[in-house]
């Protein structure tokens, strides 16, 4: 009885809720204990919340008056929380969702989804160490490689992983160059204290892409104290970068040195394994059907990781307007498609000028037996775009370079994808060469 007075009283005053929406949802919560003539007493979880209900107890009194018509008195009680099924009104208990983004952590970057090959394999057993044993392992860790090699992959799954066994830490991702700003924008404003409460209490730092840090003296002189703070009082730090250490120009002596005093591990360039076990992997995430054939033609023709998944991504979007089924003809057809977009007039011999104008070496050299670098290099970028841009077999490749079997061409056209992955001036080179055979 006491109880569909109640829940009668709560309909009753359900119009409310957009009025007054905290009034009602408080309302909504408490538990009936006691009804007279005179009086009502109602139960709640907490004093705070009891506070709250107090301060709104005339209103809540005058809508009761209305509902029963005559007056009666709010009580309010507080009684011992019991497990309730229902959503909490406030939740203080962040889920373990909110601790991974307030870190700046992206969901698909994970241990279980990462490849391991033996370009990453190093780099994947420290990170591995470092999420188990964080400060202990190794400190830093100093992850280095070309664009797209996995650093912030891995980098992100140290962190999730640290935070799943103790999400009470306090762990913050950090690209390298909003590290800078925010650092600039506080010495701006006067306000490095606010910076240095938030960065060097931490027990997990990683920034990524540090090189941004090179030739910047004030935000070196800072980081320096905020990586000894925060390595003194027993927190891990993880950097990523382009390059290692040693490489970072314009850098501080003694910040190079605490970059190297830990590990310092580089990761290659994926082979042609690691990119189809990689494209595997996103398909599966995306829910996309391809064969493992098919996997390995794509990732036969795309190097760059970050290209792989675009590339699956629009040979998707092509199979989804027939049943959505990736075939050998819809992967040709993107391929052929693409090279129809480049509208190629030129042949071989077009390719071999190109280079031999662009490093200003003679065509009876890059022919030649010659094996000096001065020659090596154009005649490996020139078995590199005949491969890539022209789509010739290995063995024709040979047969035009007069080199003695397809194994040295095999070995030339990776040795320039690695290169090209790693060395962005390189690539520029190559990019300009391709463009000249374009026009
Ligand atoms: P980097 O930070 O080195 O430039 P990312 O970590 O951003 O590279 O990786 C680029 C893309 O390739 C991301 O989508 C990432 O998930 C993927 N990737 C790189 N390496 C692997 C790997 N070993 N296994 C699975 N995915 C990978
Ligand atoms: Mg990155």
């Amino acid at each position: 009885m006491l109880s569909s007075f109640w829940t009668g009283f709560i309909d009753n005053i359900v119009d409310e809720k957009d009025k007054n929406p905290t009034l009602y949802s408080l309302v909504k919560q408490l538990k009936p204990i006691e009804l007279t003539e005179s009086k009502i007493v109602l139960g709640c979880d907490n004093a705070g919340f009891a506070m709250l209900l107090n301060k709104r107890a005339p209103l809540i009194e005058k809508r009761l008056s209305n509902y029963t018509g005559n007056k009666l008195r709010l009580e309010i009680v507080i009684t011992p929380k019991k497990k309730r099924k229902e959503e909490p009104l406030f939740k203080f208990e962040p889920s373990i969702e909110d601790v991974f983004s307030k870190a700046r952590l992206i969901n698909s970057f994970r241990f279980d989804n990462f490849a391991v090959s033996s370009s990453n394999q190093v780099a994947y057993a420290a990170s591995q160490a470092v999420s188990k044993t964080p400060s202990e392992a190794y400190n830093p860790l100093f992850l280095y490689g070309g664009v797209g090699v996995g650093k912030t992959h891995l980098a992100q799954a140290v962190a999730r992983k640290i935070l799943e066994t103790s999400p009470e830490k306090k762990v913050l991702f950090c690209p390298g160059d909003l590290f800078m700003n925010e650092l600039i924008e506080s010495i701006r404003e006067k306000n490095t204290p606010r910076f240095r409460r938030k960065y060097r209490a931490l027990d997990l730092l990683i920034v990524d892409d540090i090189q941004f840090i090179s030739g910047k003296n004030t935000v070196q002189e800072e980081f320096f104290h905020t990586f000894n703070t925060i390595v003194s009082s027993g927190g891990q730090i993880i950097l990523t970068s382009d390059r290692s250490p040693k490489e970072i120009k314009n850098l501080q002596d003694r910040l190079r040195s605490r970059f190297s005093g830990g590990l310092t591990v580089d990761i290659q360039a994926p082979d042609f394994e690691l990119r189809t076990a990689i494209l595997l992997i996103k398909a599966r995430e995306k829910n996309i059907q391809i064969d493992i054939d098919l996997a390995k033609i794509i990732s036969d023709q795309i190097n760059d990781l970050r290209e792989l998944e675009g590339t699956l991504l629009s040979i998707y979007a092509r199979a989804l307007t027939k049943d959505g089924k990736i075939t050998i003809g819809i992967v040709e057809s993107h391929f052929s498609h693409e090279k129809d977009n480049d509208i190629r007039k030129f042949g071989p011999s077009d390719v071999i000028r190109s280079v031999c104008s662009y490093y200003n070496i003679k065509l009876s050299h890059i022919k030649g037996p010659g094996r000096s670098e001065r020659v090596a290099v154009p005649r490996q970028v020139a078995m590199f775009l005949l491969r890539k841009e022209l789509g010739l077999k290995y063995e024709e490749i040979a047969y035009i370079l007069k080199r003695k079997d397809h194994t040295t061409i095999m070995y030339g056209v990776e040795k320039i994808n690695s290169v090209l992955i790693k060395d962005s001036v390189f690539k520029q080179e190559v990019d300009r060469i391709i463009n000249s055979l374009k026009q």
